[in-house]
């Protein structure tokens, strides 16, 4: 195999501008969001890059996960193989709790340096393409709902057929107008999907959901806390439309959680939820097994994280609801990726160069790096 060490690393805290509101159950974005970027080198002269996207009230911070890299996960990888990138991940893992999304971003690099070496991307390491492109859900989350019907009107326009509506934050009426609106002014045929992001209270969950029905939304996700497994259980005993887990199942564990407790139909599968491409692929696994259909989630992602994602999916039958890979392109306002991810005819088209199949414009992170650890 020859010999390749890890001869360096480097990672930015950097701060995205954005060029969308968003509003969500959880929280709202404004103006821009932090996340971090992640640069291993080699004595090859080979460098892979990772991104770590977390979101303080759903996964963790920047700031931390920027420190668990630079400080606990650094001294784990110097001097390693980078191919050894299962091997390299338990040792991380064991070291340190938490940071999923820094787990994410480390894994990521070596994954992109594996690939580069041996002239291949990472979907053929993961065993090949399933799939090519990805059906795109593009998300309605815009606190002015009447500039989000412009911006879904273009988007069928260009090919976009799914459509996922952020609600629980502005109250149930208000829900009911924005989905009452969507299916008059879209095309019937559009594959129409609500997210609660945890937004409701589980003891009128029910009944509001029943509304929500009427809509014929293809599913429901999260409607109550991330905890409140009982309540999702019930909520998914109770209702014909199928109920999708994102919150409440991050880990391969707690995937097993899932299909114990029968506490969903479907699973949003995201790469810093379980803490990289291998523990979410595990997670699509256990629930393929149970007859348990995932879905591509991601969090406020740059192009890295996103082509990631899409070699993930790529690789992996059971997710096979879409995936919303857009943040790059339509949210993040500034673009580190030499080529952008491409959208065509409403699919996202998963890069297949070597490694993660995209080239960082190193000049683009620095402008909006924060902090810089080497
Ligand atoms: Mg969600």
């Amino acid at each position: 195999m020859g010999d390749l060490r890890i001869t360096g690393l480097s990672v930015d805290v950097v701060q995205w501008p954005l060029k969308m509101k968003r509003r969500h159950g959880v929280g709202d974005i404004e103006r821009s969001m932090p996340g971090v970027i992640v640069k291993i080198e080699t004595d090859a002269g080979i460098a892979g890059f990772g991104e770590a996207a977390p979101w303080s009230v759903f996964t963790g911070t920047a700031e931390a996960n920027a420190g668990a890299i630079h400080t606990y996960m650094r001294p784990l990888l110097l001097g390693a193989d980078p191919r050894r990138v299962v091997a390299l991940m338990r040792s991380i893992e064991k070291n340190l709790v938490g940071h999923t999304e820094g787990k994410a971003a480390v894994e990521m690099a070596l994954l992109d340096i594996a690939g580069r070496h041996r002239g291949i991307p990472v979907a053929e390491l993961l065993g090949g393409f399933y799939r090519t492109h990805v059906p795109l859900s593009a998300s309605i989350a815009n606190p002015d709902f009447d500039e989000d019907l412009d911006f879904a009107r273009e988007r069928v326009g260009e090919g976009v057929n799914i459509f996922k509506v952020k609600t629980g934050f502005a109250g149930h009426a208000e829900d009911l107008r924005r989905l009452e609106r969507l299916r008059k002014e879209l095309p019937d045929t559009v594959d129409l999907r609500v997210d609660y992001n945890q937004g409701l209270e589980p003891w009128d969950a029910i009944r509001l959901l029943r509304d929500v029905e009427a809509f014929r939304p293809t599913f429901i996700e999260q409607p109550v806390r991330r905890e409140q497994r009982a309540a999702m259980a019930a909520i998914t005993r109770a209702l014909d439309t199928p109920i999708m887990a994102d919150e409440s199942v991050f880990s391969p564990a707690e995937a097993i959680d899932m299909v114990r407790l029968a506490l969903a139909d479907l699973v949003s599968i995201k790469i810093m939820k379980s803490g990289g491409i291998f523990r979410a692929r595990e997670v699509a696994e256990i629930a393929e097994a149970a007859g348990i259909m995932g879905y591509g989630g991601t969090m406020f992602e740059g192009g890295l994280a996103i082509a990631a994602g899409l070699h993930l999916v790529a690789a992996t039958p059971n997710i096979a609801l879409g995936a919303e890979f857009y943040t790059s392109t339509w949210v993040m306002g500034v673009e580190i990726l030499q080529d952008p991810i491409r959208i065509e005819k409403g699919e996202t088209v998963v890069p297949t160069a070597a490694g993660l199949g995209v080239e960082v414009d190193e000049e683009a992170v620095r402008r909006i790096s924060v902090a810089h650890y080497h």
